[in-house]
């Protein structure tokens, strides 16, 4: 199985080539397919399977980037993983003039600010910056069309349930949403069945 058979834009397949990848991850090869369709996902991966890179392939895909809007919300239980997710998809939007922010906790405020304003279309925050960011208005929700939670499992761990939750309620009601968690705990699996619609299950 490759990249070129999977239907993606050239411009893409540029960006994934030039990052050095020659062929899909298994969760890749799995994944990629049903999340650019629009289905709901719960992917069972672990870090070093490429599930960042995924997030960042899907992402990239499905983006209209004639419009300077934030069409998806990326949340990481840290600031590392947030601005990792940010670079991966720098990197593999390479071709593509993609705009994205990391949104995490410790940088400054009226820097995303700013960033927000001047057009962003992806964002990927720890949930504590971005719930704040969607408060003051400064990031707008209205055409966000997919919410990955990635490491679920970490960020019920460090307490950002609520946080989650009151994101959600900002989003619209017929957002994709895409969860990846090494482990599938109740809290987990809770919040599959509040936010998500039929998902496809994959374990990697
Ligand atoms: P992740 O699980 O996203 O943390 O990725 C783990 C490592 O695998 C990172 O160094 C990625 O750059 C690398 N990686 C992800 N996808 C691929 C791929 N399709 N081919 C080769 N390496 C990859």
């Amino acid at each position: 199985s490759s990249f070129d058979a999977m239907g993606l834009r050239e411009e893409l397949l540029r960006g994934i080539y030039q990052f050095g990848f020659e062929k899909p991850s298994a969760i890749q090869q799995r994944a990629v397919l049903p999340i650019t369709q629009g289905r709901d996902v719960i992917a069972q991966a672990q870090s070093g399977t490429g599930k960042t890179s995924l997030i960042a392939i899907t992402l990239c895909q499905m983006l209209d980037t004639t419009l300077r809007e934030v069409q998806a919300l990326v949340l990481s239980p840290t600031r590392e993983l947030a601005t990792q997710t940010e670079q991966n998809i720098r990197a593999i939007g390479d071709h593509m003039s993609v705009q994205a922010h990391a949104c995490i906790g410790g940088k400054s405020v009226g820097e995303d600010m700013r960033k927000l304003e001047a057009g962003v279309h992806i964002v990927s925050g720890t949930p504590g910056r971005v719930f704040d960011m969607i408060k003051r208005r400064s990031l707008r929700t209205r055409n966000i069309k997919t919410l990955i939670l990635d490491e679920a499992d970490e960020m019920l761990n460090k307490g950002f349930k609520e946080q989650i939750y009151d994101i959600y309620r900002y989003l619209p009601p017929e957002t994709q949403v895409v969860l990846v968690s090494a482990t599938l705990p109740h809290e987990v699996l809770e919040m599959t069945h509040k936010f998500m619609t039929d998902p496809v299950r994959i374990l990697v």
